[in-house]
């Protein structure tokens, strides 16, 4: 059992032990949420700041394990755009997504807590991210992928870390739907989706590494897949305001595209549920989801932060993700519709003088696909390429 740790039902109230495999409230079937029962002696940020700049540096906020697997994730660069504007480069992390922080925190515990196999459903990213840790840990590995919409990048990352790769026909949802029937503890079959509470406590380090890099923001700007990541980072928030570590919280936007807004249309129109559709679609694979699991606590959090939601186009996506990179940075389709969510809202809701960060949520050569050709400049010769620069240049 995990010291200081216990499981709230989000739905029914029902308390569970704060056990790694107590993953769904065994009453209702509804989300659990880990609580931290008290706050941990001697908690600080100068004691945070003595450490690495990385998910484990807050080791008393998090559960404790005896020895995590990790490849130093977390401590990502806050990389400034404009006076108000910073982008938190996820991209960075060793798989290449902000997926790492949970990994290494829900695979530790589930490596202790004796589980030989790991299962996931996944747009790709969570895939590529378990696989590794997984790998690392000495686990078996299952990933079930929506067929044809996984970014190739992420593909291959899952086949390099070794998982076994099942693929469904229908979207990340039908995929879901599947790793919920099969895994559980009879098997030793441990789900790593973001409805596994334990492994968004490793996520909500992204809000613990902006307050302490920049102290609170008067927004997050996030894109919204299953909403795990959302939840997350309003948790990390609101633990520190209850243990005295920061004195405000920031305002919550989250974002979605067009052919996959079921949270971003319902709360944009006063509803207090998502609008399922069974038939999601855009080009920003990693949040092409139609039934997002973690939504009762994303509406939470976006209700509790006062904050908003945006919906964004396939054509603004790309276009949000051009600008970024002809700024230096590379990103994922996904990670493009903060910015793109971001351009929409600043002047409105978003006041021109608020400090912004956007959450880039994962790296540009995960999705290689999505990055449009371009005539190509071709001649022979060293003579030839030195002319033909000549010609540009001059
Ligand atoms: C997983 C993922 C998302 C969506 O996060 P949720 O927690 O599912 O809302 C967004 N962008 C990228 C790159 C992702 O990998
Ligand atoms: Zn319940």
């Amino acid at each position: 059992m995990l010291p200081n740790y216990e499981l709230k039902c989000v739905k029914c109230g029902y308390f569970m032990e704060a056990d790694p495999w107590n993953i769904l409230c065994s009453k209702c079937g509804g989300l659990l949420e880990p609580v931290i029962v008290k706050k941990p002696l001697g908690v600080s940020w100068p004691l945070f700041r003595a450490r690495k700049f990385s998910v484990w540096r807050y080791k008393e906020l998090l559960p404790k394990v005896r020895s995590p697997v990790t490849m130093g994730e977390g401590g990502t660069p806050l990389i400034r755009l404009g006076d108000d504007l910073w982008l938190k480069f996820e991209g960075v992390n060793p798989t290449g997504s902000f997926k790492d922080r949970g990994m290494t925190v829900a695979i530790s515990l589930a490596r202790e807590r004796g589980a030989k196999n790991v299962i996931c459903a996944s747009t790709g990213n969570t895939a590529a991210s378990m696989a590794a840790y997984a790998s690392r840990a000495g686990l078996r590995s299952f990933v079930v992928l929506p067929r044809g919409k996984v970014a190739r990048g992420k593909l291959a990352q899952a086949i390099l870390h070794g998982a076994v790769i099942i693929e469904v026909d229908g979207p990340f949802d039908v995929a879901l739907d599947a790793v919920m029937m099969a895994a559980g503890r009879e098997i030793g079959l441990y789900p790593l989706n973001s409805f596994n509470p334990w492994r968004l406590e490793g996520q909500k380090t992204l809000a613990y590494e902006i307050a302490d890099e920049l102290g609170v923001p008067d927004w997050i700007v996030l894109p919204i897949g299953n909403a795990g990541n959302i939840s997350a980072i309003w948790k990390g928030f609101t633990e520190l305001k209850n243990f005295g570590l920061i004195n405000r919280l920031p305002k919550l936007a989250g974002i979605q595209a067009a052919g996959a807004a079921p949270i971003a249309k319902a709360f944009k129109d006063g509803r207090d549920m998502p609008y399922f559709t069974d038939q999601p679609e855009t080009l920003a694979t990693a949040i092409r989801i139609g039934r997002p699991v973690n939504w009762p606590k994303a509406f939470k959090a976006l209700r509790e932060s006062r904050g908003v939601t945006e919906v964004v186009t396939d054509e603004e996506i790309s276009e949000a993700h051009r600008s970024l990179g002809r700024m230096g940075i590379g990103v994922e389709p996904a990670s493009a519709a903060s910015f793109a969510g971001y351009l929409k809202l600043k002047g409105a809701e978003i006041g021109d003088d608020e400090k912004v960060v956007l959450i880039a949520t994962g790296h540009a050569l995960k999705d290689p696909d999505a990055i449009p050709h371009v005539e190509t400049v071709r001649v022979s010769g060293a003579e030839e390429v030195a002319s033909a620069l000549r010609r540009m240049i001059l």
